[in-house]
This record gives C-alpha cells, sequence and structure tokens, in this order.
C-alpha cells in the first residue's frame, strides 16, 4: 500500500503557481486576487477559510476575507456580490458554503460571475465542465484528478465507483472521470443512498478506483473492497474524541489497496490547491496570458 501524499501534491502545485506568478508580477502585473465571502459562524467553515487564505499567501495570491453576520438578508449579499462581480481587481470569488436556512444557496451560486467562480459551482460552469468545455472545475473533483496524475495512476479503461452524488464532490468526480478528459475515459458507477446494499457491494468489489464521499466514518469496510483497489477517501468526519477520519476503515482496507488518500492530508489539501489552480486560471483570462 501506497499514500497518495495531498500535502506533498498540494505543495508542488501551489510552488509552480507562485512561480508563474512571481513572472506576471515581475513583468508589472498585479497579483491574481481572492475574494472570500463567510456568513455567520460555524467552526469548519472558519477552518476551510482559513486555509485558503493561507494557500493564497503561499501561492503568491492576494485575498481579501469578508465577513457577514448570520442575519445577514438574501438580498444584502446578493447585493454584495453584484459589487464584486463589478470589480476588475478580483479574480476569483467564493462563497463559502454552507449558508443560514434563510439564504437559498442556489440563488447565490448563481448570482457568481461565471468568470470569477472558482468554486465551478454556477451552472455555467458546470454545464461547460459537463460537455467537457474549458470551466472552473469543482474543485474537491478537480483536485482528486490532479492527485491522480500527480501519481501517474492509470485511469483510461478502468472501473470507478463514486459513492455520493453531491453536486460538489460525487457528481463533478463522476462527470469528470468518465469524459474524454486528460485525466477520464474511465467506466464510472455512480452508488447514492438509494443504491440497495448489494448492488453496492457488486460494484465496489470489482472497482479499481473507489472514490467515497458519503460522510460516514468507516463506511468502506475490508470486505467491501479488491486486492489492489486504488481508494479516494473524500470524507471528513470529526469523531467525539476529536479525531478527523474519513469515510474508510484505514486500519482494515489500506492492507488492500495499492494506493489509498490519507485523512488528513489527502484529498482535503488538494482541494485548496485547485482552487488556488482555479484562480490562477481567472487572473490568466483576466489579462488574456497564457
Ligand atoms: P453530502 O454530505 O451532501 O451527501 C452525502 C452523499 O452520500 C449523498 O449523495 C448520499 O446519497 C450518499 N450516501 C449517504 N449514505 C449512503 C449510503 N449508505 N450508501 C451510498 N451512498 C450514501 O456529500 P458531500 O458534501 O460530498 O460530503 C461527503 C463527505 O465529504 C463529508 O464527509 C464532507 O465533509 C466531505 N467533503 C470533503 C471535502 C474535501 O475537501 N476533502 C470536500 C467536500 C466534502
Amino acid at each position: 500500500m501506497k499514500l497518495l501524499d495531498g500535502k506533498l501534491c498540494a505543495e508542488s502545485l501551489v510552488k509552480d503557481i507562485s512561480r508563474r506568478v512571481a513572472g506576471y508580477v515581475d513583468s508589472g502585473l498585479r497579483k491574481p486576487h481572492m475574494t472570500v465571502i463567510l456568513v455567520g459562524e460555524h467552526a469548519p467553515s472558519e477552518s476551510y477559510v482559513k486555509s485558503k487564505i493561507t494557500s493564497c499567501k503561499s501561492a503568491g495570491f492576494e485575498s481579501a476575507l469578508l465577513r457577514f453576520p448570520e442575519q445577514i438578508g438574501e438580498a444584502e449579499l446578493l447585493a454584495k456580490i453584484a459589487e464584486i462581480n463589478g470589480d476588475h481587481a478580483t479574480d476569483g470569488l467564493i462563497v463559502q458554503l454552507p449558508l443560514p436556512k434563510h439564504i437559498n444557496p442556489q440563488n447565490i451560486i448563481n448570482a457568481i460571475d461565471p468568470v470569477k467562480d472558482i468554486d465551478g459551482f454556477h451552472p455555467t460552469n458546470f454545464g461547460r465542465m459537463t460537455l467537457g468545455q474549458k470551466a472552473f472545475r469543482p474543485a474537491t473533483a478537480y483536485g482528486i484528478c490532479k492527485l491522480l496524475q500527480f501519481y501517474e495512476i492509470p485511469i483510461k479503461g478502468k472501473h470507478c465507483v463514486v459513492i455520493g452524488r453531491s453536486n460538489i464532490v460525487g457528481k463533478p468526480i463522476s462527470i469528470m472521470l468518465s469524459n474524454d478528459f486528460e485525466i477520464g475515459n474511465a467506466t464510472v458507477t455512480l452508488a447514492h443512498i438509494e443504491t440497495p446494499r448489494e448492488l453496492l457491494l457488486d460494484e465496489t468489489r470489482r472497482a479499481d478506483i473507489i472514490v467515497v464521499a458519503v460522510g460516514i466514518p468507516g463506511f468502506i469496510t475490508e470486505d467491501m473492497v479488491k486486492e489492489g483497489v486504488v481508494m479516494i477517501d473524500v470524507g471528513i468526519n470529526r469523531l467525539e474524541s476529536g479525531k478527523l477520519v474519513g469515510d474508510v476503515d484505514f486500519d482494515g482496507v489500506s492492507e488492500k489497496c495499492s494506493w489509498i488518500t490519507p485523512v488528513p492530508g489527502g484529498v482535503g489539501r488538494m482541494t485548496v490547491a485547485a482552487l488556488m489552480v482555479n484562480t490562477l486560471m481567472a487572473y490568466t483570462d483576466n489579462f488574456n496570458l497564457e
């Protein structure tokens, strides 16, 4: 068993980005700029936002964190987004999810200018990604692809099973792995909560690659996988003890895997790195750079 080291891969990606940024800045351009909107107080969001801002520094980007109280109305938030959409000094805009219940997240996502939508959640980007066109790709799914590419894991012709169909992870990764992309051309099964258990087991037991994003600690057990499987654990679950674990019973399963992502230090790190890749693309598009 070998570890797919998200920390190592993310650092390498961010280092490359910072070199490119230094070149642009040397030629007289401003730095790339990411703006993050955070509404209310939500401990995991605080931690995700912090790692995004830290990663911006490592990449040589400017960043701004705009905090709004939990009670902010949807109209006021939409007005703020419209203002940032019109600001040429911002290349990429993220609205950290989840939002308070009185705000419809889809209205917020739809309001972000697709050219600044570095999360890749806007229907325009999601549609373009699905069609195989140039797009901002949802960061976690894109990060997984980058990680597989970094370790030269063969994808073409493989049987992948994705478990979980969220718009931010399961759905996009299932599309990306099946599309005729550089990292793609796999045969993909997308399983979800309505997948009968027996069918799920049939699929996971013959999968070459499993991507699991269900949010249930220990969901994937040793008896569910074949020898040599590549295991991508997207789950981030905090146990009562405070320990952070994924969706895979790591101790039981890892021995059977050819490759496996650790939690933490796997997909989470790649999500942030992929956001940096997207931000650089927003910036180079903004300045018509190669
Ligand atoms: P979600 O929480 O919105 O939905 C869970 C998904 O799991 C659903 O699609 C559901 O159909 C499926 N599911 C639930 N029980 C199942 C079962 N018994 N069998 C088959 N499918 C089942 O999904 P999400 O937002 O993608 O989050 C999933 C996990 O990934 C969470 O732990 C979350 O914290 C984590 N996550 C990690 C990152 C990262 O960067 N590493 C990013 C996003 C989400």
